[in-house]
């Protein structure tokens, strides 16, 4: 307990000074449709500690919340996120990406939340409707009427919201109805084993349904294998995230992925003129 107790404390204190040693960056993850054509991203944090090398998000964004370090790391994310928004906006096989960004509840509950990606928004010009918050149950079900209310200004913006990990927190269905939301994330433990728990299968297609009646489109996320991606699609899934199409990567990685991604379906859809005209 000890070493644990002395490692976080001392991991919280790195944490306190790598936003302003440039240590964190934004990664991230292509979202494609039924065809793998990609139509957003979702940005995944990273820190690059110098002696530590990578440390996952799933152990400094805990820290991060306890702490409240989240609040202005939360704030650089939405900066950095709106300013690859503004870049890609300017680039012919990028513009129409939408670009999903993790939400945590310390970091929404902030009274000045909606403010603060305002700002975000204006300072870096970049076009709401093509940024979407993710946030989990966690989030939206306490203080409900406090979040609709933040939703609805930030929805009245142009603003998307997605429920991320959906169907591994409270499972209360009645907010679902009440909040203005876009989308819901199928959390990647039901994925996983859709194809040999028929449990998981019969939950992910609930959720679909569920969705589809709602008025929100579903995303599939943590797809790693065509046996998953297939079932997904046959399942009636339009939107999928995961290793099968690519990792997380960085602002660089992912130009080059979408260009080939672009020339792709340019090539598909002269093909098809070509054939069509032969015949
Ligand atoms: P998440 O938002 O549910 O993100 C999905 C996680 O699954 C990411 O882990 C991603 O790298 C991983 N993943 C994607 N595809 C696959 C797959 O096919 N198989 C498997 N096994 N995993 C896949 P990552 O990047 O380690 O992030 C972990 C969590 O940390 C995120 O879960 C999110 O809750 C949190 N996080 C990441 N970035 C941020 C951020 O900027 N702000 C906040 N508040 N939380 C963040
Ligand atoms: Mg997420
Ligand atoms: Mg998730």
């Amino acid at each position: 307990m000890q070493v644990a107790l002395e490692s976080r404390v001392s991991l919280e204190s790195e944490l306190r000074y790598a936003l302003s040693l440039n240590q964190l960056s934004l990664h991230y993850q292509i979202q494609v449709d039924i065809e793998r054509r990609i139509f957003g991203m979702e940005a995944l944090l990273r820190w690059n500690n110098p002696s530590r090398g990578y440390v996952s998000p799933s152990v400094f964004i805990p820290i991060a919340e306890e702490s409240g370090l989240i609040v202005p790391i939360g704030a650089w994310v939405i900066e950095t996120a709106c300013k690859q928004l503004k870049e890609w906006e300017s680039i012919d096989y990028a513009s129409h990406i939408v670009l999903a960004v993790n939400v945590s509840t310390r970091q929404f509950r902030q009274l000045d939340f909606v403010q603060e990606v305002k700002d975000a928004l204006e300072k870096t010009g970049a076009n709401p409707t093509k940024l979407k918050l993710e946030l989990t149950e966690s989030v939206v079900i306490d203080e409900v009427s406090n979040t609709v209310e933040k939703m609805q200004a930030l929805r009245s913006l142009g603003l998307n919201f997605s429920i991320d990990d959906f169907g591994t927190g409270y499972s209360s269905l009645t907010y679902l109805k009440q909040l203005p939301l876009t989308q819901l994330k199928i959390d990647q433990s039901f994925v996983r084993d859709i194809v040999i728990d028929s449990s998981d299968a019969v939950i992910v297609k609930a959720i679909i349904a569920m969705s589809d009646a709602l008025g929100f489109n579903v995303i599939a996320e943590g797809v790693e294998t065509n046996t998953q991606f297939d079932m997904l699609r046959e399942y009636g899934c339009q939107l999928f995230q995961g290793y099968l199409f690519s990792k997380p990567v960085t602002a660089e990685e992912v130009d080059v992925i979408l260009k080939e991604n672009h020339l792709l379906f340019v090539e598909k859809a002269t093909n098809m003129a070509t054939a069509s005209k032969e015949i």
